[in-house]
């Protein structure tokens, strides 16, 4: 993301809210690492996650609620893992990607579409309690409603998923937990320690690097694979190849 620099949001130190971004964080250390196996391509999205986790003051020992296991999701997972929660618990619907998140190690994985489904799966989890922090990495209505009904009291949801229709929020239900609905959008200064974070867990980040193609393959072997294979995570472009 490149930020003006000039508008308020940028001056008050926020560009990832600048209002004429145009797409990167502080390009430093950034290109020495990308020499790295197809690390760097994960800095930028990671980053996103590193955001949100820094933004919903995860604290060591809790417990997690990912909705959703598509990149941003697990990429979330990761970073949850890392900064010291408890359980992580991954809900999606697909099959496959909950593959890809035992593969990195998250063996609390949930395939509950509904309400009590879900419900019955966090409480067997956490001994009743809920968890202390939801992230919603889908954006969709029903893992919105989830993320706060598997809230504990006190519980935070933080919403990274871009909402393609703006979603009901039950407010009742937040108040009667205490609980907060907080969002992450983007990241700003986030780049200098998300590379570090890489470079000190490389083996668990790796796995999310699922297929790498040569520029020709971009759209049959890239983005067609993308729209339809669940399988696949971050398909790496090889420049060179
Ligand atoms: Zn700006």
């Amino acid at each position: 993301m490149i930020a003006c620099g000039r508008c308020s949001s940028c001056l008050a130190g926020h560009y990832n809210l600048c209002e004429y971004a145009i797409g990167k964080d502080n390009a430093a250390g950034f290109l020495s690492f990308s020499a790295n196996g197809g690390l760097a391509a994960l800095v930028e999205p990671e980053a996103v996650a590193a955001q949100a986790v820094s933004e919903c003051q995860l604290a060591p020992g809790d417990d997690v609620l990912i909705q959703g296991a598509g990149p941003i999701g697990l990429l979330t997972a990761l970073m949850v893992r890392i900064s010291g929660a408890h359980h992580v618990l991954i809900n999606d619907m697909s099959q496959e990607r909950l593959a890809l998140a035992k593969q990195l190690g998250f063996h609390d994985t949930l395939q509950a579409g509904d309400l009590s489904a879900l419900r019955q799966a966090i409480a067997a989890a956490t001994d009743g309690h809920g968890v202390d922090d939801a992230f919603d990495c889908a954006g969709v209505q029903p893992t919105l409603t989830g993320a706060i009904a598997a809230l504990k009291n006190g519980g935070k949801v933080t919403v990274i998923a871009l909402f393609g229709h703006p979603p009901v929020v039950d407010v009742r239900a937040l108040l009667k937990k205490g609980a907060r609905l907080l969002t992450s959008y983007g990241y700003a200064n986030r780049f200098e320690r998300v590379i570090k974070i890489i470079d000190n867990h490389r083996d668990q980040f790796q796995p999310i690097i699922t297929k790498r193609i040569k520029l020709t393959e971009v759209v049959t072997g890239g983005i067609d694979v993308l729209a339809h294979d669940k399988q696949q995570a971050k398909i790496l472009v090889d420049l060179k190849a």
